[in-house]
């Protein structure tokens, strides 16, 4: 397979007043199928954009998305919904569970919703995702009664509910305290040995041992972009 993702001089701005500002300016990035990329940058610099646009969340400004050879920024946003349900996994900060349902309900709501993976076989991958992320014990839970750590597992079991091969995690570790987040990075480690594609973005300049291309944003643009030999799996 090609690439798995490429942007083309992205941009998105924002007309502010009677000033155009720019989010994201004029990005260029290729990202490989299996890479480990991690993006670093201030509070504010555009990395949650970044990640939006590469998503199909955000729609760009100028500037071209191809994921796996298809052009998201060309994409109609009724096709897009299902697009992204096939080929991205989304991690978020704040973990995004729905409270009203268990944790095993959580996970099938994500594989209901995508239908990629047949029904009668749901039930059965769910319970297996939730094992591989070391929180089978809470299946039947609510979210409310599990630590930030187990939350974001959870979050991370539903990422990969459709079993897609890009996963997209904006500050994941962010609420979690040092060691809980090294065990979080120690999962998308485990994860992209696997092969799945990860880009995560965080604060934490840790997060650069674990990746393979590091890039680091500010003003919308990047910085520099360090890539070392291979991926290094920190025990
Ligand atoms: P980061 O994730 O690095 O903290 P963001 O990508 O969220 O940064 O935001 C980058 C910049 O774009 C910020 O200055 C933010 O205020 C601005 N921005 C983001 N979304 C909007 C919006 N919908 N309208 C106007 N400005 C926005
Ligand atoms: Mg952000």
């Amino acid at each position: 397979m090609s690439n798995s993702i490429s942007l083309t001089a992205l941009s998105k701005s924002y007309q502010i007043n009677k000033t155009l500002f720019h989010a994201v300016d004029r990005v260029n990035l290729t990202i490989k199928k299996g890479d480990f990329v991690s993006i670093i940058g201030k509070s504010g610099s555009g990395k949650s954009t970044l990640l939006n646009l590469m998503s199909g969340i955000d729609q760009p400004t100028s500037g071209q998305v191809i994921v796996n050879d298809v052009d998201i920024s060309q994409m109609e946003s009724s096709l897009l919904d299902a697009w992204r349900g096939h080929n991205i996994g989304l991690v978020f900060q704040f973990f995004q569970l729905i409270p009203t349902l268990t944790v095993l309900e959580n996970i099938l709501l994500a594989m209901d919703f995508c239908k990629v993976i047949p029904a009668k076989d749901r039930v059965n991958r769910a319970r297996s995702l939730l094992d591989k992320v070391g929180i089978i014990d809470k299946a039947d839970q609510f979210p409310s009664i599990l630590s930030g750590g187990e939350k974001q597992r959870v979050a991370i079991a539903r990422a990969l509910a459709n079993d897609p091969p890009i996963i997209l995690a904006d500050e994941p570790t962010g609420n979690l305290d040092s060691v809980t987040a090294k065990a979080i990075f120690d999962l998308f480690t485990e994860l992209n040995a696997q092969g799945k594609t990860i880009i995560l973005v965080s604060h934490d300049s840790d997060c650069h041992k674990y990746s393979n291309q590091t890039i680091d944003i500010s003003d919308g643009k990047i910085r520099s972009n360090i890539k070392s030999v291979e991926v290094t799996h920190c025990a």
